[in-house]
C-alpha cells in the first residue's frame, strides 16, 4: 500500500463505522492561550470535552498535522537520530463524544491494524493501565478484560500513569489509555516469548504506533475523582509510523512519505542516503523532516521570527539549512527546493501548502539567503572557540560567546548546543540567560534614553515598523520609529 492509500483506508474504515470525516485543524493553534502548535488529534475538540460546544457528530475522524518542538511535547532533539520521531506528523484519530466506548475502539483499532493492514498478530502488543493506588486511579480491568481474548495475556504489558493515563490539566477529564506497539526486528532476532517484556524505547524497532485514551473521571481541584456523566473516546496513531509497519520498512524515511524528499536531496548533494556516513544519514533524515514543519507552518500562518512561535520555526529552519552545508555540501540555498516536491505530495490532502507553494518558497529562500551570509563567519568562530578551549582542556563555551553566536551570526542556542554536542562540547546555559538579560537591560536604557525615537506605538500612528528585537522566547517586545 502507498501512503496515500493507508490515509485512505483509515478514513474509509472509519467512515464505514458512521464517522464524520473532518478536515485537519491548522498546524498553528488558534484561539488557545496554552499552544503554541497542535500537538495532537484532539487539540481542536478540546471544548467538546470539556462541555463548551457540541460536536457536529458524535464519531469524528480524521488526520491532524501535529508539531511536537515545544512545551510538553518536544522531540526535537530525537529527530533524525531516531527513525520514528518527526517534528511535524500526521496524527490519525478517530473520537467518540459520548458515544461508542472501549469495546468498539479496541475491536476497531484491531480490526483495522489486522485485517485492512494485515499488520502480523503476532508482532503487536498492547498496554493496559496498571493503577495507581496512591493517585487513587484503578486498574483497568474492563480493557484487560477486552483485550486477552484478543491478543491472549502475553502479549499486554502493564503501564504506569506516565505512559498510561492520560490527564488533560490538573483539574478535568481523564482516563486510561491502551497503546498498541509494534515489534519490527528482523524475524531472526525476534524472541516472540520474551519479546513481552519490550516497549517503545527499549529498542528502536520496537515502536509505539496507536494510543487509545478512555476518558471516563473528572479531576476536581481537591485531586479527586469522580466518574465523567458521559465517557469519551479520543485516539491517536502515527500516521508516518503506520506507514513504516504497513510498507515493511525499518524506519519512516524508507517509506514512501519521505523516499521522494530524500531523492531529491541525494540528487541536489551527490550524496547518497544509507551509505556508511552517519551524519550524511542523520542530515537527510533531519532536513526532510524539517522541511514538513517549516512548510506547513508558514502554511498555516506562521511566518519565522525572532519571536515566539515564528522563533521555533526560524529555529528549525536554521537547524536544517546548517546540516546542509556542515554535511551535504550545500553553501548556497537548497532547503526552498524540496518544496514542489512536498506540494505535489499533499495536494490531495493538505491543498493549502500547494496553493501557496510560490509564497513558502520566496519565503523560505529568503531566510536561507540571510542565515547563510553568516553561517560560515559564525561557524569559524565557533571553531575558533572550541579550538582554544581545548588547549584549556574544558569543554564549556561560556555564555557570553554562546549569546555573540545568536546576536551576531543568527545562531539560537539549541543550535549552537547541536554544533558543541557533535564534538563533545557543552554550552553554559545559565550564562548564556545572563547575557541575554544584560543586553535587554542596555536596550531598554538606550530605549529610555531615546524616548522620542523609539516608542511602541500602533502603525496606524503614522510609524514604521522595524521589526522585533531579538528575543529568545519571551515577550513582545516590538520596535516601531516615528516617520
Ligand atoms: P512516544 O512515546 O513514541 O514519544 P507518545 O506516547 O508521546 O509517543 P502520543 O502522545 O501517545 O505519543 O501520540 C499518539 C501517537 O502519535 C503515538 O502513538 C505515535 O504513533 C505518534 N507520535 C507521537 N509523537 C510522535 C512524533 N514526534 N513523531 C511521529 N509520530 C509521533
Ligand atoms: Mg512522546
Ligand atoms: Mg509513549
Ligand atoms: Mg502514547
Amino acid at each position: 500500500m502507498t501512503s496515500h492509500q493507508i490515509r485512505q483506508s483509515f478514513l474509509d474504515f472509519f467512515r464505514s463505522k458512521d464517522h464524520l470525516i473532518v478536515p485537519s485543524a491548522p498546524l498553528v493553534a488558534k484561539n488557545d492561550p496554552t499552544l503554541m502548535f497542535n500537538n495532537s488529534g484532539m487539540a481542536q475538540f478540546k471544548d467538546f470535552f470539556l462541555g463548551n460546544g457540541t460536536p457536529p457528530s458524535r464519531r469524528i475522524a480524521d488526520t491532524q498535522k501535529c508539531l511536537r518542538v515545544s512545551g510538553k511535547h518536544n522531540d526535537l532533539e530525537d529527530v533524525g537520530f531516531d527513525t520514528y520521531h518527526h517534528t511535524m506528523f500526521e496524527m490519525l484519530g478517530n473520537w467518540s463524544f459520548g458515544d461508542y466506548f472501549k469495546k468498539e475502539a479496541i475491536s476497531w483499532a484491531w480490526e483495522l491494524l489486522t485485517e485492512v493492514y494485515k499488520l502480523p498478530k503476532e508482532r503487536l502488543y498492547v498496554s493496559v493501565f496498571e493503577g495507581d493506588a496512591k493517585d487513587g486511579v484503578p486498574f483497568d480491568q474492563e480493557a484487560w478484560d477486552l483485550w486477552v481474548p484478543i491478543v491472549g495475556e502475553d502479549r499486554i504489558i502493564l503501564g504506569n500513569k506516565k505512559d498510561n493515563f492520560w490527564e488533560m490539566g490538573d483539574t478535568g477529564p481523564c482516563g486510561p489509555c491502551s497503546e498498541i506497539h509494534i515489534d519490527l526486528r528482523p524475524q531472526a532476532d525476534v524472541d516472540l516469548i520474551s519479546g513481552k517484556s519490550l516497549v517503545n524505547n527499549d529498542h528502536p524497532q520496537v515502536v509505539e504506533i496507536w494510543n487509545l485514551v478512555f476518558m471516563q473521571f473528572e479531576r476536581k481541584a481537591d485531586s479527586s475523582l469522580i466518574p465523567l456523566p458521559a465517557t469519551h473516546v479520543d485516539t491517536g496513531m502515527g500516521f508516518e509510523r503506520l506507514c513504516m509497519a504497513v510498507q515493511a520498512k525499518m524506519s519512516n524515511y524508507d517509506t514512501d512519505v519521505f523516499q521522494n524528499t530524500i531523492q531529491v536531496l541525494e540528487k541536489l548533494s551527490g550524496k547518497t542516503y544509507g551509505s556508511d556516513e552517519p551524519f550524511t544519514d542523520i542530515a537527510m533524515r533531519v532536513i526532510s523532516d524539517h522541511i514538513r514543519a517549516v512548510a506547513f507552518a508558514i502554511t498555516d500562518g506562521q511566518l519565522p521570527s525572532n519571536v515566539k512561535a515564528g522563533y521555533v520555526i526560524r529555529r528549525i529552519l536554521r537547524r536544517a539549512v546548517r546540516y546542509g552545508y556542515s554535511y551535504l555540501g550545500f553553501s548556497e540555498p537548497f532547503f526552498h527546493k524540496l518544496i514542489p516536491v512536498l506540494s505535489d505530495q499533499f495536494k490531495d490532502v493538505f491543498p493549502e501548502l500547494t496553493s501557496q507553494e510560490e509564497f513558502v518558497t520566496r519565503v523560505i529562500l529568503e531566510e536561507e539567503k540571510s542565515f547563510l551570509r553568516t553561517l560560515e563567519s559564525g561557524l569559524k568562530r565557533l571553531d575558533i572557540i572550541m579550538t582554544s578551549l581545548k588547549e584549556k582542556e574544558t569543554n564549556v563555551i561560556a555564555g557570553d560567546e554562546v549569546f555573540e553566536l545568536s546576536d551576531t551570526f543568527g545562531f539560537p542556542v539549541d543550535l549552537t548546543a547541536l554544533i558543541a554536542r557533535e564534538k563533545s562540547f557543552i554550552i553554559d546555559e545559565a550564562g548564556f540567560q545572563d547575557a541575554l538579560a544584560a543586553q535587554k537591560a542596555r536596550s531598554r536604557q538606550d530605549a529610555a534614553k531615546e524616548a522620542t525615537d523609539w516608542i511602541e506605538l500602533r502603525e496606524s500612528d503614522g510609524v514604521e515598523f522595524l521589526g522585533y528585537d531579538f528575543e529568545e522566547t519571551h515577550s513582545h517586545i516590538v520596535k516601531y520609529r516615528k516617520v
